[in-house]
């Protein structure tokens, strides 16, 4: 058992200063005031020195990190993952662009075979696969020789079950509201993004099942007055949760600080979707089998387009502060509580509450990571 007190604890709907919390193995057992949480005679104490104390981040959208790329090659995601609890990340959906659908088997079974022995890191908890079910407008960094229409039997093995959580299409492709039916009735969360949509396209695409909306404005049609696209459809719909990047390149800071204005901390979901020079020093790099140009605070192609991103998943929390000027616990709750929620892994992870995993990350008061607890496990300290 390990009894942390001395913390300004965010669970994250409520904020407890002076707060304690037990942890039995790999759950949480206990989370309250120091009074109210018994330390046990046999629990290792560890005085948090007035830290903060969170639950460990949830990145929905990671394409590689560390030199490597996920899609080139899907056998890299456990050794990405052992480094990941550095930026405070203790669940992540390893995410796969548009590729030969082999490629995306090839990574469920990589999940399916678990990680290797003595293996510690950030929990892969399933794929985001986004593509080949995208429309050639809005292609972004995709390959887009790989893109196809969608069908429901194109996708008869993707499940949370087989190592899939989340799938991104564009919802005004033939074929790809029959294929949201069938993918939401299997329990993936399917997004919309990479789409040219029209406010009544991606009306009909929610009405089908779409929940998220996969890097808000990048890659979809922009937002005019009298014709709201998609970005409208997703953000007027009280349903549907939004990903954002937020390293200040992909969208401006101050649209940053109006979506948080809009969809607040319970639908917006901060997301890396960092590449793989995440971790690396400027230089070249590949998305997929596109070849990228890495400065100091972005990664694009040869035409200047963006391909995902370098910004670590702690630093996407402390530029929203920074951005929009909300408060530490709502920054928070966009990369801890609201992903969970649209997993629908409320009931394991994003919160601190008994019986759920004991995922945390000690944070100094601006937010930077001084150490991480996968599964009840320290896995990372800052060397602060
Ligand atoms: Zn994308």
């Amino acid at each position: 058992m390990l009894y942390i007190h001395n913390a300004t604890i965010y669970t994250p709907d409520r904020c407890l200063e002076n707060g304690a919390l037990l942890v039995d193995g790999a759950r949480i057992a206990d989370v309250g005031s120091a009074e109210a949480v018994q330390c046990p005679a046999q629990a290792h104490v560890a005085d948090a020195g007035g830290l903060v104390l969170a639950p460990g981040f949830i990145d929905l959208q990671l394409n590689g990190g560390f030199g490597s790329d996920f899609t080139a090659d899907p056998a890299t995601i456990w050794a990405v993952a052992a480094r990941l609890p550095r930026y405070g990340v203790t669940t992540f959906l390893p995410t796969i662009v548009t590729t030969p659908l082999e490629t995306i088997a090839a990574a469920q079974e990589v999940l399916a075979q678990g990680p290797p022995r003595a293996w510690a890191g950030t929990t892969p908890l399933g794929l985001h696969v986004e593509g080949p079910f995208l429309s050639p407008a809005k292609r972004g960094a995709h390959n887009t020789a790989y893109f196809q229409a969608p069908d429901p039997a194109l996708v008869a093995g993707w499940s949370p079950q087989r190592g899939v959580r989340l799938v991104t299409l564009a919802p005004e492709l033939p074929g790809a509201l029959e294929t949201i039916a069938a993918l939401v009735e299997r329990g993936v969360v399917v997004s919309a993004g990479h789409s040219f949509a029209s406010y009544a396209e991606a009306q009909a695409g929610i009405e089908a099942g779409i929940r998220y909306g996969t890097h808000l404005f990048n890659a979809m049609r922009p937002l005019e007055h009298r014709e709201p696209g998609l970005i409208g459809a997703l953000l007027n719909d009280p349903r549907v949760r939004v990903g954002v990047i937020p390293d200040g390149i992909h969208v401006h800071p101050a649209v940053v600080a109006l979506i948080w204005k809009v969809a607040g901390e319970n639908r917006l979901t901060l997301v890396s979707d960092a590449m793989a020079a995440l971790g690396m020093p400027p230089g070249r790099s590949l998305i997929g089998d596109l070849e990228v140009t890495v400065d100091g605070d972005s990664a694009r192609l040869a035409d200047g387009r963006l391909a995902g991103s370098i910004l670590p998943l702690d630093r996407a929390v402390r530029n929203l502060v920074a951005f929009s000027g909300c408060p530490a616990a709502a920054a928070l709750t966009t990369v801890t509580a609201t992903p969970a929620d649209l997993l629908g892994i409320s009931d394991q992870k994003g919160r601190l509450a008994p019986g759920l995993a004991a995922d945390l990350v000690l944070l100094t008061p601006d937010l930077h990571v001084v150490q991480t607890i996968v599964g009840g496990r320290i896995i990372y300290k800052s060397d602060r």
